[in-house]
């Protein structure tokens, strides 16, 4: 199997279901650094039927919406690429002024030193019940 996706996920599980599930990537210079993951290997949102799509999609926004209302972000990114994994997962990336690339891309030029951070255990539980809450509203 070379998906990477496929495979059991190596990172923290903050929530998920037999659709999809939402991993915390533990990126130390994006400690808020969320992923959602579509459990079954389809390459395209398109590919979905219409009422998975909305699924995906709702999913995606409980975590922006945790995000938002625990960190209060400058910004919170979204991303869907799978070039290199052809995997439908969305990066749900909060963003600060002060984030080692802001305002770029995080994949784009870093412009400033990073500030190491991991979240903890609290408010990683804090944070995974927020997104449970708000997939609930
Ligand atoms: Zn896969």
């Amino acid at each position: 199997m070379t998906c990477a996706l496929c495979k059991p996920t190596p990172h923290e599980i903050l929530w998920q279901d037999d659709f999809c599930r939402v991993v915390l990537l533990n990126d130390t210079d994006y400690p808020a650094y969320c992923r959602v993951e579509l459990l079954a290997h389809i390459k395209e949102m398109s590919d979905l039927p219409p009422p998975d799509r909305v699924r995906m999609m709702k999913t995606v926004f409980a975590v922006e919406v945790a995000l938002r209302e625990m960190f209060n972000p400058a910004k919170i990114n979204l991303a869907s690429l799978g070039n290199k994994t052809p995997h439908i997962h969305w990066h749900v990336i909060p963003r600060f002024e002060n984030d080692k690339h802001f305002p770029n891309s995080h994949w784009g030029e870093a412009l400033r030193e990073g500030s190491p951070a991991q979240l903890n255990e609290k408010t990683k539980i804090a944070l995974a019940d927020k997104i449970s809450v708000s997939l609930h509203d």
